[in-house]
């Protein structure tokens, strides 16, 4: 059952002083090892997830902890079948999470309430709560909490914008916040109690733990959860797998993620194999007929091919209307 190799996801708010040098010296270590993955630097922690064999991870883990700073970092470990990243990169930040926020939160100072996986479950199901998500919006479309609130926002950098426009939805509920792996939750939800709401809670180690507890067994999750790195996705819900994920050009249960194929583009969306070739991996009529057109490249098309195709899709468009 065991398998050979291992993700790890992890966090840390602790100051560390000179991210730049803390970066070098640390991707010197992580090659040495040889892990791969990506993780960031900033004065205000470290965020990575990195891939590696049980061995090279466990090296890792152990070290880390040796340093004060990362005493209590809590690693959460997947099993993998091989490496989850092509390379390795540690990069300094200015934040770890993207927030951009007028006025900066330490979540050291001030973050909403943990909840176990037990505790986020009972509360979830509360009448008076609200539950909401703190990811981007293609991470809510593959997979969510069931009844959680999707906040119309492309990147987790707009989601302080929608919460001031949205004010009446939250005011005088109990909220709950989830993200992937608890970080982005950390700052978000104190930035909530910064602004006035009072019952604001987060889940503990995010949706990977939540789907690990041996207890609610990710109960209560409809769809996959979203990583950041060649999986893609991770199965969260033990009990029972509802797909909440739908076709980008049909709209038919789906899980399957590719990015468009034009490189200035890039959009990730989700899509039958069907219908990928069937839309040339492409989001739009501009991006199919891009020059660059990666799908092109790929099945080496000729013009006439690609004419064809353009063509069948626009006989179809004409008759459905
Ligand atoms: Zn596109």
């Amino acid at each position: 059952m065991s398998k050979e190799f291992r993700v790890l996801l992890y966090y840390q708010y602790v100051t560390i002083d000179d991210p730049e040098q803390f970066a070098a010296q640390h991707l010197k270590f992580c090659k040495e090892l040889g892990l791969k993955g990506r993780i960031l630097v900033a004065k205000e922690g470290i965020n990575g997830t990195v891939s590696g064999t049980v061995q090279q991870t466990d090296k890792y883990m152990e070290t880390m902890r040796k340093d004060p700073r990362f005493a209590d970092i809590v690693f959460k470990i997947d099993e993998a079948d091989t490496h989850a990243f092509k390379k390795m990169h540690v990069r300094p930040r200015k934040e770890l999470v993207t927030l951009r926020l007028k006025d900066d939160v330490n979540p050291r100072k001030v973050t909403g309430t943990y909840l176990s996986p037990k505790e986020f479950y009972e509360a979830m199901q509360d009448d008076n709560t609200v539950v909401l998500d703190a990811r981007n919006d293609y991470e809510y479309d593959l997979g969510h909490f069931r009844g959680a609130i999707r906040p119309d926002i492309k990147t987790f950098r707009e989601l302080p914008e929608w919460v001031e426009k949205n004010k009446d939805l939250l005011e005088g509920k109990k909220i709950l916040t989830y993200c992937t792996g608890g970080i982005r939750c950390e700052k978000f939800s104190g930035w909530l109690l910064k602004q006035g709401f009072e019952d604001v809670s987060q889940l503990h180690g995010g949706i990977v733990t939540y789907g690990k507890d041996p207890e609610v067994q990710g109960e209560l999750w409809d769809g996959k959860c979203y990583v950041f790195d060649q999986r893609i996705s991770v199965p969260v819900n033990q009990k029972e797998h509802v797909i909440v994920g739908r076709d980008y050009f049909d709209g038919k249960p789906c899980e399957r993620y590719v990015n468009c194929a034009n490189p200035e583009c890039n959009r990730q969306f989700l899509c039958s194999e069907e219908n990928e070739h069937k839309y040339m991996r492409s989001c739009t009529d501009e991006c199919r007929v891009h020059p660059r057109n990666l799908y092109v490249k790929e099945h080496q098309l000729t013009e006439e091919e690609i004419q064809d195709r353009l063509q069948k899709l626009e006989e179809e468009k004409a008759s459905s209307v």
